[in-house]
């Protein structure tokens, strides 16, 4: 048995029985988990969760899926809280850390989602599982479909970058390549999910997906001794991750492990694709859907569907919204590369570019504790850095030419 008592609607407050719904029959309002937090409380304690499986799964009391043999564990999760030294000289903070999600079994944060997404849609009776996505979450689909033997199709936009595409296929889904951008890809996988009996993670099992990612948070705070961070940057593609890493904070007050804090929640994007922290900078309560064109491919959605929730978690928590150039991407690429030996993808130069901007602008102070999440691999966006870099030396096979080289520098 898992703690969810049930969905309620975000917007009406209507309530449902479990299943795989996502949408509210009244308002069509998104749904969401309700708990039973007192019986979570006599589920959960500091030295319950450290005794427990090193995966996010230590944290399986706050999620929604049961923990019976339908519950899928390939690994996921408890990955590291970096003490970011030389980067945080190179931006003046003087308490700075990277959580390095780069290193799941899928090489992004999306194997949290899915994780929990999967182990649901199996509990459901679902025997195909499918998704909209800017990439990273199409690979973790067909990782988790492959470890359990399940269906998958995985739908994309086709000018996503080669690597991405090579790590969905070659787990074996059917992949299909949508000529046009991702919120078209989306419009239509909704449009499927209406008339096929199939799990999408992010559509009709979204709600139990989205918990997923709480266990970013849940895990900074253990990380840190079981206290949140003062401030956190977070990349927005929906906006949904950064919600979830406020509520897990939230939560863990709450259950009385860690002390109530105020954790500034400060949010991400590309220039080309911000229509989220277009909103917070012009203290608009609109966000205007944008056609994307950035590099930064997998926080290119243009109608962010959680953006309004993500939104007012910035500015309730006192976090900022910010968006960098394609060259400011680059640069915090290989800025977190040579400070601190992590390669990220192209989120993960918006993340840094973007912590750089709130540190040169006072926005994040030099002495907050503060925590940059890096949520994918740099080796599926090579392309981006691709020519950006320091030119190979090309020698021939002697000692000779080998010190001649050294000799001219
Ligand atoms: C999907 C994704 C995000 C953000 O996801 P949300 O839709 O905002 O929850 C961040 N980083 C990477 C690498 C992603 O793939
Ligand atoms: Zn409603």
């Amino acid at each position: 048995m898992s703690n969810v008592k049930g969905l309620r609607c975000r917007e009406c407050g209507c309530e449902y029985n479990e299943g795989p719904f996502y949408v509210c029959e009244d308002c069509f309002g998104p749904l969401e988990i309700v708990y039973d937090y007192e019986e979570i409380a006599t589920q959960l304690s500091r030295e319950r969760i450290a005794a427990s499986s090193p995966t996010m799964w230590r944290y399986g009391p706050l999620l929604p899926a049961a923990p019976d043999k339908l519950l899928l564990d390939i690994g996921t999760g408890l990955t590291p809280l970096i003490r970011a030294r030389n980067l945080g000289k190179a931006l003046g903070l003087q308490n700075l850390y990277v959580k390095n999600d780069c290193v799941n079994p899928s090489y992004s944060f999306k194997d949290r989602v899915v994780g929990v997404a999967v182990s649901k849609a199996r509990e459901f009776g679902f025997d195909t599982i499918a998704c909209a996505s800017t990439g990273n979450l199409a690979n973790s689909v067909a990782a988790h479909a492959a470890h359990c033997g399940m269906k998958s199709y995985v739908f994309v936009p086709a000018d996503l970058e080669q690597a991405k595409i090579v790590a969905s296929s070659v787990y074996g889904p059917n992949v299909l390549a949508v000529d046009g951008n991702y919120d078209q890809v989306n419009r239509l996988c909704t449009m499927i999910a209406d008339e096929y009996h199939w799990a999408f993670v992010n559509v009709n099992v979204r709600p139990y997906y989205a918990e997923g990612s709480k266990t970013l948070g849940y895990e900074v705070a253990e990380q840190l001794g079981w206290h949140a961070p003062d401030h956190v940057v977070v990349p927005m593609a929906s906006g949904s991750l950064l919600t979830k890493i406020a509520k897990s904070f939230g939560e863990l007050a709450d259950l009385g492990l860690i002390e109530e804090h105020q954790t500034h929640i400060s949010g991400a994007q590309a220039a080309g694709c911000s229509p989220i922290a277009t909103a917070f900078e012009t203290a608009s309560e609109e966000i205007i859907p944008v056609k994307p064109h950035t590099i930064a491919k997998s926080l290119a959605i243009g109608t962010p569907a959680d953006g309004h929730y993500a939104l007012r978690v910035i500015r309730e928590s006192g976090g900022h919204a910010a968006s960098v150039t394609e060259d400011e991407i680059i640069e915090g690429i290989k800025l977190l590369a040579r400070t601190e030996g992590i390669f990220a993808e192209t989120a993960g130069g918006v993340t840094v570019g973007v912590l750089k901007k709130l540190a040169e602008s006072g926005r994040i102070a030099p002495d907050e504790l503060t925590v940059a999440y890096i949520t994918g691999n740099g080796l599926k966006t090579s392309v981006a850095v691709e020519g950006r870099l320091t030119p190979l030396t090309h020698i021939g096979p002697t000692m000779r030419a080998f010190e001649r080289t050294l000799e001219n520098g």
